[in-house]
């Protein structure tokens, strides 16, 4: 059994900032780092809205940022690992229980910030054409529909941000979206209606996905009139939001009907000595800046909570 007096799980923009305020305070903070560093940043092509990094002719891109807040943080002490944790056990501590695949942790105190995942349409024929022809990353996989015809569901900023991208390779995009107006907010709105390669279907659902070894389009219902059709395309885009990465957590920390954790004002979770921050606790704002100033108030609080105990 390692001993740790801090242990980050997730290294996202929370993680990322908790660590680096985990260590400037001389805290020596381990951060369980998953099988990707940056969490969602890490896929996501260019970053407009951190303030700070502004560059209007080439923003930076998600890994760029990432690359620097890492380095940021070993810079002062924060060490990673490169696992993922299947198991806490935060009933007796402290110190708490993490286990990750490959090692057993005691620590002293913890930041959950494990983030959230893309949520899924759970219609046939979508796990099926996962990797050929679903996507749930523009960034990731755009690249392959150069030149072909592309649908995107979902109505919010993810699909307008993703779909503008996807016009960078693919030569029609289509948003299908349930109702007739976007969630998405107004900027990207309107990007989104003056660019050319993107059309919208409007009060529609997506069925089916069908294919022959590869996506071949997607059958969709008209929410008002009933009338179904097969509407021919190659790829199938869906960003209709997340679910927290928290199951993991289960009858450890109190969380919504959701799965997101609770924490207060201060980021503390039901378990004193256990904080929570960025997405994974995090339903309504979702920004990497948000995530951000999540990450250091929970740093700043796990210090306050350490040394009111030593
Ligand atoms: P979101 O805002 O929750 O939007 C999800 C969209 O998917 C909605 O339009 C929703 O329709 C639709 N939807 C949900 N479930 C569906 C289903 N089963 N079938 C069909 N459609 C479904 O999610 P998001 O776009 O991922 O954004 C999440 C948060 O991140 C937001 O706060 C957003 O502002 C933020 N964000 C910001 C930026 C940026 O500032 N540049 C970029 C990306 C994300 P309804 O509209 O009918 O509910």
């Amino acid at each position: 059994m390692e001993k740790e007096h801090v242990i980050i799980i997730g290294s996202g923009p929370a993680g990322l900032t908790a660590a680096l305020y985990a260590g400037r305070a001389q805290l020596n903070p381990l951060v369980i780092a998953g099988t990707q560093i940056g969490g969602q940043i890490a896929i996501t092509a260019e970053v407009e809205n951190y303030p700070g990094f502004f560059n209007a002719e080439e923003p930076p891109t998600g890994p760029e940022l990432v690359e620097v807040m890492q380095k940021q943080a070993e810079h002062f002490g924060a060490r990673f690992d490169y696992d993922e944790v299947v198991e806490v056990d935060f009933t007796k501590g402290p110190p708490f229980y993490v286990k990750t695949w490959g090692k057993e942790y005691e620590a002293e105190s913890v930041i959950v910030t494990a983030g959230a995942s893309a949520r899924r349409l759970g219609i046939p024929g979508e796990e099926e054409y996962i990797g050929r022809g679903v996507s749930y990353c523009g960034t990731c996989d755009g690249f392959f529909f150069r030149g072909k015809d592309v649908v995107v569901v979902g109505g919010g900023d993810s699909a307008m941000e993703e779909g503008i991208f996807l016009t960078k390779f693919a030569n029609k995009v289509e948003v299908i979206h349930r109702r007739d107006e976007l969630r998405a907010g107004a900027t990207l709105q309107q990007r989104a209606f003056n660019n050319e390669k993107i059309s919208f279907i409007w009060d529609t659902v997506v069925e089916e996905v069908v294919g022959n070894g590869v996506v071949q389009g997607v059958k969709v219902k008209n929410k008002k009139t009933d009338e179904t059709e097969l509407l021919k395309t190659d790829g199938v885009f869906v960003f209709i939001g997340h679910f927290p990465n928290s199951k993991f957590l289960e009858g450890q920390l109190a969380m919504d009907e959701e799965g997101y954790v609770i924490t207060d004002e201060r980021m503390r979770t039901s378990v004193p000595g256990v904080f929570a921050a960025g997405e994974i606790q995090d339903p309504h704002f979702r920004q990497i800046t948000t995530s951000v100033g999540q990450g250091a108030a929970a740093a700043m609080e796990l210090e306050k909570w350490l040394s009111e105990r030593e």
